[in-house]
C-alpha cells in the first residue's frame, strides 16, 4: 500500500490550501450573512483551473484524477463549504456531459463550463419527490422531433443562475424508473424559467431555488443519453458526487476541530485552560478519530474510482460516515465554545448549521444505508 500523494497531488493541495486560507476563508461569514453568490471567488476558481479539473485537455481542462479532486474539495470546504460545493456542482455537471453526451454536446458545453463562463445545474428534486427519483412528476412528451417538458423542480443548487440545466423527467410515468430520461435545457428556451429562491438554514449563497418547465420544447438532440436511461445514468453520477460531498464534510469537520482546539487552549475556567479538562480532551480526541477514519475511507474510495472499480457501497459508506462525523464534530466544537459557540462572534454556529445538510443532500443518510445494505446482500 502506498499512502503517499504524488508530487502533482501535493502541489495541488498546497495551491488550493493557500487560495482557501487567503481568499476563501475571510469571506465565509459574509457569504453566509448576505446569502449572495461569490462571483469573485467563482472567477478566481476559473483562473486557477479549479473549474476545469474534470474536463479532459481536448475540451480545455486538465482532466485530473478523483484523488486530486477529493483533496481540493476537502481543502476548499475547510474554508467554506459553499465555495467547495459550487466547484463540486460544476465538476459533476461536466462529468455527466462527458460520460453521457454526444460529441456535439461535449464540444458545445464543456469548454464554457470549464472556463466558468456558464453555470450548469442538476434539476432532479421536485416539491413531491426527492429520494424517490422514479416518483418524479416532470413529464417529457414526444412532439415535433423533440420533447415538451412540464413540471417544477425545487432545492436546486445555483437554480437562479443556471445557464444550462440537466433535467430529470419521465417520458412515461407508468414505466417508473425505466421512463426516467435526462435532457439538456438552455437558459432562454421558451417555457424554462426560475421560480422562488429557497431560504436555507445553512449553505447560503448558492442561489438555491426552483425552476419551472411550462410547455418547454427541446429538440431531440438535447437528450442526454438515451430515452429511459436517465435513472441509471443519474445514479452513476451520484457515486462520484458522494466522494466530493464526503470530502466537504471532512473539510468542515477539520475546520471545526481546529477552532475547538484553539478555543480550548485560550479559554480558562476553574483556574486553567479548559483544554486541561479531560471531558474536553475526550471530545477533541473523538473528533480526530472520526475525521481520520472518514478521510481514509474517502481517499480509498477516490483511489478505487481512479482504478476504474465499482464504488457503489464504498461511496455510500464514505458519505454516510463523513456526514455523521461532520454533524457530531461541529456539535461538540460548539459545546466546547459554550455561549460563544452559540453566537455569531465565532464561526462555529455557521459550521453547525452547515453540517446538517450533509445528512440530506446527495442522498440522505437513510438512503445511503439502503444502498449499502442492498450491496451487502448482493456481495455476500
Ligand atoms: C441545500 C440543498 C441543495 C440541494 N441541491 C440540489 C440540486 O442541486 N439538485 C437536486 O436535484 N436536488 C438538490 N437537493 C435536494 C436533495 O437532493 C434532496 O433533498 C434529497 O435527495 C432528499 O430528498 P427530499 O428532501 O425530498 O426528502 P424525502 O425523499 O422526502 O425524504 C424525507 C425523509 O424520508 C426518508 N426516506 C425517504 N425514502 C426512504 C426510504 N426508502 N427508506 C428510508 N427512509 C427514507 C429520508 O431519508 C428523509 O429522512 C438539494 C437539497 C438541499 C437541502
Amino acid at each position: 500500500m502506498n499512502f503517499e500523494l504524488t508530487d502533482e497531488q501535493r502541489m495541488l493541495r498546497e495551491m488550493v490550501r493557500e487560495f482557501s486560507e487567503k481568499e476563501i476563508k475571510p469571506r465565509a461569514a459574509e457569504i453566509d450573512r448576505t446569502d449572495e453568490f461569490p462571483w469573485d471567488l467563482w472567477k478566481r476558481m476559473a483562473e486557477l483551473g479549479l473549474l476545469s479539473m474534470a474536463v479532459p485537455p481536448e475540451y480545455g481542462g486538465s482532466g485530473m484524477d478523483t484523488v486530486s479532486w477529493a483533496i481540493a474539495q476537502e481543502e476548499m470546504a475547510r474554508a467554506s463549504v459553499v465555495v467547495a460545493d459550487i466547484q463540486l456542482l460544476s465538476t459533476l455537471m461536466q462529468k455527466m456531459i462527458l460520460q453521457n453526451g454526444t460529441e456535439a454536446q461535449k464540444t458545445k458545453y464543456l469548454p464554457p463550463l470549464g472556463a466558468g463562463e456558464k453555470i450548469a445545474i442538476i434539476a432532479q428534486t421536485e416539491p413531491g419527490a426527492g429520494s424517490d427519483v422514479a416518483g418524479i412528476q416532470t413529464t417529457a412528451r414526444p412532439e415535433r422531433g423533440g420533447y415538451v417538458l412540464n413540471g417544477t423542480k425545487r432545492f436546486l443548487t445555483c437554480a437562479m443562475l443556471a445557464d444550462l440545466a440537466i433535467v430529470v423527467a419521465t417520458v412515461d410515468k407508468s414505466r417508473a424508473h425505466k421512463g426516467v430520461t435526462l435532457f439538456l435545457v438552455e437558459k432562454g428556451t421558451p417555457g424554462f424559467s426560475t421560480g422562488s429562491k429557497e431560504h436555507l438554514m445553512g449553505v447560503r449563497g448558492m442561489a438555491t431555488g426552483e425552476v419551472v418547465f411550462d410547455n418547454c420544447w427541446v429538440p431531440e438532440e438535447n437528450l442526454l443519453g438515451g430515452e429511459g436511461e436517465g435513472f441509471k445514468r443519474a445514479m452513476m453520477s451520484l457515486d462520484t458526487g458522494r466522494i466530493g460531498i464526503g470530502c466537504q464534510a471532512v473539510g468542515l469537520a477539520q475546520a471545526a476541530m481546529e477552532e475547538a482546539v484553539r478555543y480550548a487552549k485560550q479559554r480558562t475556567a476553574f483556574g486553567g485552560p479548559i483544554a486541561n479538562l479531560q471531558a474536553v480532551q475526550f471530545m477533541l480526541a473523538d473528533m480526530s478519530v472520526g475525521i481520520e477514519a472518514a478521510r481514509l475511507r474517502l481517499r480509498h474510495t477516490a483511489w478505487l474510482k481512479d482504478q476504474g472499480r465499482a464504488i457503489i457501497r464504498e461511496a455510500a459508506e464514505a458519505k454516510l460516515l463523513a456526514s455523521d462525523v461532520a454533524v457530531k464534530v461541529t456539535a461538540d466544537a460548539l459545546q466546547i465554545h459554550g455561549a460563544y459557540g452559540y453566537s455569531t462572534d465565532f464561526p462555529i454556529e455557521r459550521m453547525y448549521r452547515e453540517a446538517k445538510v450533509y445528512q440530506i443532500w446527495e442522498g440522505t443518510s437513510e438512503i445511503q444505508r439502503l444502498v449499502i445494505a442492498r450491496q451487502l446482500l448482493k456481495e455476500y
